[in-house]
């Protein structure tokens, strides 16, 4: 039986991390539970699981949280409170699933505790790689991937060493604007850049595997996960969203994991590994599905590719940089401020202007991160449409 603390409850994988969760009652228990504004929802989920404690992102929630709580559930709120969740004595692994900075602190903490960490929140990665894996090797603990295509490396991988593998190759579907032409994509809507081909994701995940800055992010988080070069980390276009990833071995061999989409899958993978444990969840049908086809990225019409591989290969605070510009770039996206190319136009333009801090401390991380969404904001505000 794994203890499991969830950070970020009400969303997407949040939420399907309960269902997994459901499938395994002798195997996984939820003992903590956080959200950000979803109060019924995370009411809900904690009646139905009796967690020790949940927490909310701020205070001015806690009090319709109570109503209707049963009494003995311990209630938490803002960054603190995700520390307190992220270190119970009781948990085994926290699993991170909160879009952006905030799963950050609590991860290291949880790490310091002597808990494994699963990371389904590149954010936490991107920006502080380095330090989380050293402090993981330092405290002995496991960081193990949520993200399908880390998940399907780590599962091709099997411990081999790093060097026997010659390259990894995270697949992308290519999002909703694979076949589009370049002249077209500064037109692109939010709700065009919102429709993803196969998979059901919260909004920023979702704008980011349309600007393909979701696939950047997952380069860099491969390049720490596995301890890898940035020059050996490499991206493959794959419309089906079958072949979740691929290692390609010293010798040639290529090695894929292969599944119809469905995150509770690497979900499930991460809670109760190094078992396999039975699911019907996923039926993969290869004969209906008929053919698997790959391409070549474009990294002319999607420059966050670029962006992103010049990044990790800078290291030091420049992940963070790109990773805060582009939240900024997206929420300006979202409030139809600033026009869909506009995104990477922003990220690029912060990254140039960032002096690196190599191998940065956290506080210096996080310093970069507000320099970068200050940045990014002035950029907003001199060039957004509303002025
Ligand atoms: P969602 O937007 O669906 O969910 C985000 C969750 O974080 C919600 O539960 C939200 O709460 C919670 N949250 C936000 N801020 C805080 C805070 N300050 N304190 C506590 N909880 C907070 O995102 P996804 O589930 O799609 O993605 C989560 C992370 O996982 C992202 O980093 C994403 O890149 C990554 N990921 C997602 C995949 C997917 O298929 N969705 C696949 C692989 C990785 P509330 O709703 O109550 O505000």
């Amino acid at each position: 039986m794994k203890q499991v603390v969830l950070l970020g409850s009400t969303g997407s994988i949040g939420t399907s991390t309960i269902k997994v969760a459901k499938d395994l009652p002798d195997r996984i228990r939820l003992i903590g539970l956080a959200a950000g504004r979803n109060v019924d929802l995370l009411r809900d989920q904690a009646n139905q699981l009796q967690p020790t404690m949940i927490g909310m992102a701020d205070s001015s929630s806690i009090d319709q949280l109570r109503q209707g709580l049963e009494p003995e559930i311990e209630t938490v709120f803002g960054q603190d409170g995700l520390i307190q969740l992220a270190t119970l004595p009781e948990a085994d692994i926290v699993l991170i699933a909160i879009v952006g900075i905030a799963g950050l602190e609590p991860a290291l903490a949880a790490i310091r505790a002597g808990k494994d960490i699963a990371v389904a929140s590149k954010e936490i990665l991107v920006m502080a790689g380095e330090l989380v894996m050293q402090e993981a090797a330092r405290y002995g603990v496991r960081v193990l991937a949520v993200d399908s295509e880390h998940s399907a490396i780590f599962q091709c991988l099997e411990d081999k060493p790093e060097s026997s593998v010659r390259s990894l190759w995270l697949t992308a579907s290519g999002g909703p604007f694979r076949m589009l032409d370049k002249e077209a994509f500064d037109a692109i809507t939010l709700e065009q850049a919102l429709q993803h081909p196969s998979w059901v994701m919260g909004r920023k995940i979702t704008i980011d595997s349309a600007t393909m800055f979701n696939k950047g992010l997952e380069m860099i988080e491969a390049r720490w996960l596995f301890n890898i070069g940035m020059d050996r980390v490499k991206v493959i276009v794959h419309p089906q969203s079958v072949v979740h990833s691929l290692v390609e071995f010293c010798d040639g061999s290529m090695i894929a994991q292969l599944s119809t989409p469905d995150m509770c899958l690497p979900i499930q993978y991460a809670l109760t590994y190094p078992d396999r444990v039975s699911s019907d969840r996923v039926q993969t049908d290869l004969a209906t599905i008929g053919s698997l086809t790959f391409q070549a990225p474009d990294e002319d019409r999607f420059p966050a590719l670029k962006l992103a591989r010049q990044a990790g290969l800078t290291c030091g605070t420049m992940p963070a940089v790109l990773n805060a510009a582009n939240e900024v770039a997206v929420e300006a996206f979202c409030d139809r401020l600033v026009a869909f190319n506009d995104i990477w136009r922003m990220v690029s333009e912060v990254m140039g202007v960032h002096e690196v801090v190599p191998h940065p401390t956290l506080e210096q991380i996080l310093a970069a991160d507000q320099w970068a969404r200050h940045c990014a904001t002035d950029w907003v505000t001199q060039h957004g449409r509303s002025n």
